[in-house]
Formats: structure tokens, C-alpha cells, sequence
């Protein structure tokens, strides 16, 4: 095991099964382009040893050049592209072979494919070491790969964490951590804020309600809270892209959690798709969906009576508490079926005093 930052990482591939899989490449692209002199592209800083290598075994003329992009931050993946040097080379009629270390959502080859194709080369071809192929999700054709891996967060052989790994000749993946991640959900005014409170002190995991943060940017006029109130005063869902961003920053600010409670996110299938993926490069998953049931009429009532003190301009309008009921029915009810299948669904009573309601929750909890 070895420990890079705040992060423990255990023994994955090792150098001879990349380099034996380098081999089979560099055999691949002799047959293809001997008589092509092709100009290699290496996708910096990772591909530096997957280009060394691959351009040791290449036998015939060739140049090589780079373009230094980054598309990571942490453990994740971002979908900003950041060019920090361009291509210095003219590449007008040429035939191209890009290097990556790795290609996983697709987003670094597809940018860098369609500026080299706007650059006028007669043919691109790309080659990657590895390959998440389970999660790759773009349409440019991966014509060369070495090792295809599932989705974990792996660095060596060039690739990173946070800047350290990459002199390492082997290549680790996240260790797994043992968290329980648990998906609060139920309508609103079902009582998930209330027991949420409880639960993160009893199971010590955090708790992050994705309305507390867009209400906390809100009150202090950030980008974000502009954004999202306009939809939030409606009684509608702020889009996907912002909400799941946001998410992922929220998460990313507890390296160190036993694990979290997710109040109010997922409530689409793509938020919950992309909190599968967040988790799986934490080496985690969702442990369990639990949900509060509580009949509509109960929760108008409710939420009319928490209108009065909350401060919440969506409690105090009997319309819009409505419409946000109609919404959660309409759009994120779906997600009870999503984690059903998966075996994770369970209903619990959300009628009653707090105490026998945390009761039945944690009766679910205790047996995760
Ligand atoms: P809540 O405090 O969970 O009732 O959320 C209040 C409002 O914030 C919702 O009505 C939405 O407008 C917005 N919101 C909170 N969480 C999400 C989410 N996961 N996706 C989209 N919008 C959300």
C-alpha cells in the first residue's frame, strides 16, 4: 500500500503487464503507419511514459510533439477542458497519432480530436494505455488500447494524484473505504432535514442538504444562488449541470468522511447517475436509499406550518408547496424504482414523533 497525500492506494497493474500491453501497441501502429510518417501527439503531463515507450518501439520515421491539457481535479473528472500549450507544429495533410494515458468519460480525446481535425490533419488515429471502456461515452474511435480497466481512480505510470504518483513504474487504485452513503428521500416536508440532523450525529457521516446550499447562496448573493433562484421560487428543480456540479464540490470538501447523508439529491436519474460515479472514484457506492412516506394532505400541512417561522418564501405560498409535491412526483419519484432494482430501495413511516420515526430509520440503517 502507499499513501499519496490524503489517500491510500493499493497495488493494481503491474509494469510488466503495461509493458507487455505497450508491446502489442507498438506492434499494432509498425504494421499500420511504417510508410505514414506519423506525427505523435502525447497528451501531457500523463501520457509522458506511455509516449516514451511507444516511441522507443516505433521503427520507422516519425515525429513526435504535445499538447498539455488538464481535465482533473482531485480524484474527479471535470467537464472544462483547460488547454495550457498548444500544438506548436504544423500538422496540415499529416497523419496524426494521439497518445493518452488514459481515456475514460471521453471529454479530453473528443476536444483534442476535433482541434486537431480543425488543424487539417489527413488522419487521426488515437491510442490510449488505458481504457475505461464501461464509462467512455463519446463517439471518436479509440483505435488503440492497452489495458482496459473498470472505473477506479488509478495513478502510476504517469498518471496523478494531486500532482504525486507519477515517477511510479507500477500503477494503484484507490483502496476502497468502507462508507456507509446513505440517500435521505421522500417528498418535501417529509421530515428528511429534521432526521438527517439526528442520524449524522448517531452514524457520524456527513450531511449534505443540496437545498441548504443553494439557500445559503442565495442568501449571500453568490453566482450560484442567483442562478439557482429564479428556479427554486418556483418550485422547480435548478438543472442538472449546476446542482451536480455543486455536489461534487460539497463531497470533495470531506476527503475524510465514514460517509454521507444526501438530503434532497439525487432527484433526477442523471443526479444519481453522476453521484454513482463520484462515489466509485471514492472506491464507494450508494449504501441504501431510505425513504419517508407521508401522505400529501399531512405534508401541505406541514410545510404551511414551517412557513411560518422558516423564512422559506417556497413554504409560505401554498401553490408553489403544491407544485414542488407535484415536481417530486412528476420527476423524482422515478428514482425510488432506480434503487429498487438495484436492491437498495426502503420505505419507512414518516408519520409520527421524531423518535419513532429516527427508530424505524435506523433499524434499516443498523442491518446495511
Ligand atoms: P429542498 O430544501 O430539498 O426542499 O430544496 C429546495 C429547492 O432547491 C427545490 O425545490 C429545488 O428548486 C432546489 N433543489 C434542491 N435540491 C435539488 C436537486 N437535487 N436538483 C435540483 N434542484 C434542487
Amino acid at each position: 500500500m502507499i499513501k499519496l497525500h490524503d489517500l491510500e492506494f493499493v497495488p493494481f497493474i503491474t509494469e510488466e503487464t503495461i509493458e507487455n500491453a505497450i508491446d502489442t501497441i507498438a506492434d499494432q501502429l509498425n504494421a499500420d503507419l511504417f510508410d505514414k510518417n506519423p506525427v505523435f501527439i502525447g497528451v501531457l503531463n500523463g501520457a509522458f511514459m506511455f509516449v516514451s515507450e511507444i516511441l522507443k518501439r516505433f521503427k520507422f520515421d516519425c515525429e513526435v510533439n504535445f499538447v498539455k491539457l488538464a481535465s482533473y481535479q482531485g480524484t474527479q473528472t471535470t467537464n472544462e477542458i483547460d488547454e495550457r500549450i498548444g500544438l506548436g507544429q504544423n500538422i496540415l495533410d499529416r497523419t496524426v497519432v494521439v497518445l493518452e494515458d488514459i481515456v475514460d468519460t471521453g471529454n479530453t480525446i473528443t476536444w483534442v480530436h476535433k482541434t486537431l481535425k480543425d488543424a487539417g490533419c489527413k488522419e487521426i488515429k488515437v491510442a490510449t494505455l488505458f481504457f475505461k471502456n464501461e464509462v467512455y461515452k463519446k463517439q471518436v474511435t479509440i483505435d488503440y488500447y492497452g489495458l482496459s480497466i473498470p472505473n477506479k481512480f488509478i495513478v502510476g505510470y504517469g498518471l496523478d494524484y494531486n500532482g504525486l504518483g507519477r515517477n511510479l513504474t507500477d500503477v494503484y487504485q484507490l483502496k476502497s473505504i468502507k462508507m456507509t452513503n446513505l440517500v435521505l428521500f421522500g417528498p418535501p416536508g417529509a421530515g428528511k432535514g429534521t432526521q438527517a440532523e439526528v442520524l449524522k450525529e448517531k452514524y457520524d457521516l456527513i450531511h449534505i442538504s443540496t437545498g441548504d446550499v443553494f439557500r445559503y447562496n442565495i442568501k449571500n448573493a453568490t453566482e450560484l444562488g442567483t442562478l439557482a433562484k429564479s428556479f427554486i421560487d418556483k418550485g422547480q428543480l435548478v438543472p442538472d449541470e449546476v446542482t451536480i456540479d455543486m455536489l461534487n464540490a460539497e463531497v470533495d470538501k470531506n476527503p475524510k468522511a465514514n460517509g454521507f447523508i444526501f438530503d434532497g439529491f439525487p432527484r433526477t436519474e442523471a443526479q444519481a447517475d453522476a453521484l454513482s460515479a463520484l462515489l466509485k472514484t471514492k472506491g464507494s457506492e450508494v449504501s441504501a436509499m431510505v425513504a419517508l412516506e407521508v401522505d400529501d394532505e399531512v405534508l401541505v400541512q406541514r410545510l404551511l406550518e414551517r412557513g411560518k417561522t422558516s423564512g422559506r418564501p417556497d413554504d409560505a405560498d401554498e401553490k408553489v408547496i403544491r407544485n414542488r409535491i407535484k415536481v417530486y412526483y412528476e420527476e423524482t419519484a422515478i428514482l425510488k424504482e432506480y434503487y429498487q432494482k438495484q436492491n437498495k430501495y426502503f420505505g419507512v413511516d414518516g408519520v409520527g414523533n421524531i423518535q419513532d420515526i429516527t427508530e424505524r430509520l435506523s433499524q434499516v440503517i443498523d442491518q446495511l
